[in-house]
């Protein structure tokens, strides 16, 4: 009987995380597809090096015809520099993709038997890998753009100051396409100057964009072609009778987010939460995607970021020369 793609990409995923062979080839399938190319110079004339009895030799190794260098399925990736079995990278893929709130350090520790820190290595790398590229094309038509407050204890919070603006904690910046993608910016602060500058970045100047009547994006407002509307978040308004003027889509979305965020780690640094913050800006933008689809956009996403996430390449687990 033929098996539809979909159940054979979960039934591969599976068996990718218990076997290192199956792990490997899923990867090389994900990376590659049918045309496996050189990751050092591009060419596709490589080949596959054997062991013993024309087994694959037992790191898995490829040989570029090109530039006669060595590779194999790590190099060039955010698992290049570590001995972790890639069954191990696979299942926190997975799961970082999978459920509503992805997995915790001490969760995938437990489930691979690998250490805390292991765990925290792989998580936070598949975390960078999933990040949004600094070109991604800009969000359209009307975007909904506000911010929220997560990790560490809510303080300064009262009726007259409900959103927690001029609290300690780091203010996130969320921007969301009705019906598309959302971005999420954490801000050191949130002056005229740093709104304009990420929101510019993140949102096409022919939007439409709601916001609340916080006085900084009125200046903002004017630059964009749709027009700027306001909700009166203060007053406690979160539609404008009558109208699609509201901000449910950014609320929605935060309240996923930090769902996620105290539900699944508790708590959040200022300094991990922009690596938290991509993980959850790419299980909303695949929502329509299934869990195999999903691996395999996040490990295609992985590729070619090995070295920017400097804060893990310092100290990575079982550190191995590179070829
Ligand atoms: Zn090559």
């Amino acid at each position: 009987m033929k098996k539809n793609p979909k159940s054979e990409i979960l039934d591969a995923l599976r068996k990718a995380t218990v076997n290192e062979f199956e792990a490997v080839t899923f990867i090389e399938r994900q990376r590659w597809g049918n045309e496996p190319a050189c990751p050092r110079c591009g060419d596709v004339d490589v080949y596959q090096m054997k062991g013993t009895y024309g087994k694959r030799n037992k790191d898995y190794r490829w040989r570029c015809r090109g530039c006669k260098s060595m590779y194999t399925v790590r190099t060039n990736t955010v698992f290049e520099e570590t001995r972790l079995p890639l069954r191990v990278w696979v299942y926190g893929f997975w799961k970082a993709c999978s459920s509503k709130k992805g997995i915790s350090a001490l969760q995938l520790s437990r489930e691979m038997e690998i250490t805390h820190k292991s765990a925290l290595y792989v998580l936070r790398r598949i975390r960078h890998g999933v990040g949004t590229e600094i070109n991604a094309p800009k969000l359209h038509g009307t975007v909904e753009i506000d911010e929220c407050y997560v990790g560490g204890k809510p303080r300064n919070r009262s009726s007259n100051n409900p959103r927690g603006r001029g609290t300690k904690r780091a203010p996130v910046l969320g921007m969301v396409q009705r019906g598309g993608d959302v971005r999420f910016r954490m801000m050191d602060r949130l002056t005229v100057n740093r709104l304009r500058e990420v929101i510019a970045e993140n949102t096409h100047l022919s939007c439409r964009i709601i916001t609340d009547e916080y006085p900084n994006y009125r200046s903002i407002g004017k630059a964009f072609a749709g027009g700027h509307e306001f909700v009166r978040h203060v007053a406690g308004q979160y539609v404008k009778p009558g109208t699609d003027i509201h901000s449910n889509s950014i609320e929605g979305v935060f309240s996923l987010l930090k769902r996620g965020v105290y539900g699944t780690f508790h708590s959040v640094s200022k300094k991990h939460l922009p690596n938290y913050l991509n993980e959850f800006e790419f299980r909303f933008n695949t929502r329509k995607s299934d869990d195999g689809e999903r691996v395999s956009a996040a490990i295609k996403a992985a590729d070619g970021k090995r070295l920017m996430y400097r804060e893990s390449v310092d100290n990575p687990p079982y550190l191995v020369p590179t070829n």
